[in-house]
């Protein structure tokens, strides 16, 4: 069995002054997970350990009772009276910031570690442990009871003691009969919200290898995740390369245009200020703006991309690696702009990978050398240009494809879209000659695929789906259903049409 977890958020609705209850619940909550993180620090073998374990231990080390009189760091300097419930909940946040911390540190050494071993010099500085702790308190069973779904009673430290406390609660109801985790108390600018994490359990889906190999009818949703106008290009293909729909997913000159305006004022407002005082944050709300835009849409575009996915009941969606980021030259205005373009294509795989795993979906990604280079119906070297521009040589960013070798038209992301798609199915299609994560499939893919355009061009003729993959882009809008083809490598019989081969055993 597999599990998905979601978020219920619900809205409190509070007396206003309970509102600052809640604030000095919050403050508790971080100032105890910040000891239990200092504690972890002063005794890093407790990390080896469980989380039950782990618990113990630190309770142990912090939790003075008759049979512990003297325990090492007692939390009762820090705060007194908490109640159980709340301080392993507060534990329990220090020790996943504990490993998180911890496993970046350990991955930050092994990076130092390779690169002095090359003789190079190494700059990057180490990780380090959170500085200021705002986190969200965790309700454990026992800080609040009487839930229904409107209203609570919960357990929160005024600033001067603990009390029972009614709340209604509105917004999206809980499923029925789900299985719900323990809610949080969270913070919403000066609204406070619920938030309750909710557990679906179904059968795992099959490996993408089996999927692959051993069902005809899989069908896979490829996305290319870009910069330009069209934030994600999805195409859904079979496993034997036929192209059964596409869908763009726009918005991108937008949120550029937004984010320009917003980074420049901020470039606007520093020079006029002067220096920036350190550690503190300047332009508040202009940040603020540019980061809720970013995510809002971050999340819009994965959700619209899982759709479209499970609309054609596809189960495997197939990214890039994402590479690394190249800085742009330029004004700050810019270069900020660039950057947030790139994290916002990290942010859209990440929310997609967890929405379509609740869909039951397996996300995986492939090698992106090339991929925009490639002609997807032949692997020969496509011509990259604008309308209007002249049809030669290869300028990125540019929205349009034009292969040389077999005359394929289309629009570059749909070619990108495609060509990643077949990264994957290639991996598995011959897993006797081709390596698993064979780092160049691209280059073994075009050798092989001129040979069968060779064979093709002497004699003359073509099957009838190479015309209308050739025009695959010329015509296709948003989410039109399109045949496109790809000839599956090995299986030469030129004779059939692609469509009509068999689906292989
Ligand atoms: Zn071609």
């Amino acid at each position: 069995m597999a599990k998905a977890t979601t978020t219920i958020r619900q809205v409190l609705n509070h007396r206003p002054e309970h509102g600052a209850w809640f604030a000095a619940n919050q403050a508790l909550f971080n100032r105890v997970a910040a000891f239990y993180f200092e504690v972890i620090q002063a005794h890093e073998r407790v990390l080896e350990l469980g989380n039950q374990e782990a618990m113990r231990a630190l309770e142990t080390l912090t939790h003075t009772t008759e049979k512990n009189p003297h325990p090492v760091m007692p939390l009762a300097e820090v705060a007194e009276e908490i109640p159980a419930l709340f301080r392993r909940a507060a534990i329990h946040a220090a020790l996943g910031s504990a490993r998180s911390f911890q496993a970046h540190l350990e991955k930050w050494r092994k990076r130092k570690e390779k690169t002095l071993a090359k003789g190079k010099t190494f700059t990057e500085r180490p990780p380090v442990p959170p500085r200021s702790w705002n986190k969200s308190a965790t309700l454990y069973a026992g800080q609040w009871k009487e839930r229904t779904q409107s209203s609570m009673v919960l357990k929160v430290w005024t600033g001067t003691c603990w009390s029972w406390l009614q709340v209604r609660i509105t917004g999206r109801e809980l499923p029925p009969y789900a299985e719900t985790g323990s809610p949080q108390l969270v913070r919403h600018g000066k609204a406070w919200q619920l938030h309750t994490p909710v557990g679906k359990q179904f059968s795992s889906p099959p490996k993408v290898e089996q999927q692959l190999t051993a069902n005809a009818h899989t069908k896979i949703c490829a996305v290319d995740l870009n910069m330009g106008e069209h934030l994600a290009c999805c195409t859904i293909q079979t496993v034997e390369g036929s192209i059964l729909a596409t869908r763009f997913i726009s918005g991108g000159t937008a949120i550029s245009g937004f984010r320009k305006q917003r980074l420049g004022r901020v470039a606007r407002n520093r020079n006029k200020t002067g220096l920036i005082a350190k550690g503190e944050q300047d332009n508040v709300a202009l940040w603020r703006t540019i980061r809720d835009r970013d995510e809002q849409l971050a999340h819009q575009v994965s959700r619209r991309i899982v759709q479209f996915a499970r609309e054609h009941e596809a189960s495997i969606l197939v990214f890039e690696h994402l590479g690394n980021l190249k800085p742009e030259k330029g004004r700050y205005s810019r270069r900020g702009n660039s950057k947030r373009a790139f994290w916002m294509k990290g942010r859209i795989f990440r929310y997609a990978t967890y929405k379509a795993w609740n869909e039951r979906i397996i996300t995986c990604r492939v090698n992106p050398k090339n991929t925009s280079r490639e002609c997807a119906c032949c692997g020969a070297q496509v011509v990259r240009y604008a309308q209007g521009q002249s049809e030669e040589g290869y300028t990125p960013g540019t929205p349009l494809v034009l292969c040389p070798a077999c005359h394929m038209r289309g629009h570059a992301d749909r070619n990108a879209s495609i060509k990643i798609g077949q990264r994957l199915t290639t991996r598995y299609s011959k897993p006797s000659q081709e390596k698993p994560h064979a780092p160049l499939p691209g280059a073994e893919r075009s050798v092989k695929a001129e040979g069968v355009a060779a064979s093709q061009d002497a004699k003359g003729e073509e099957p009838p789906s190479m015309a209308q993959a050739r025009r695959h882009g010329s015509s296709n809008g948003h989410g039109t259903a399109q045949r496109g083809k790809r000839r599956r490598m090995g299986t030469p019989s030129p004779s059939i049409p692609t469509q009509l081969r068999l689906p292989r055993e």
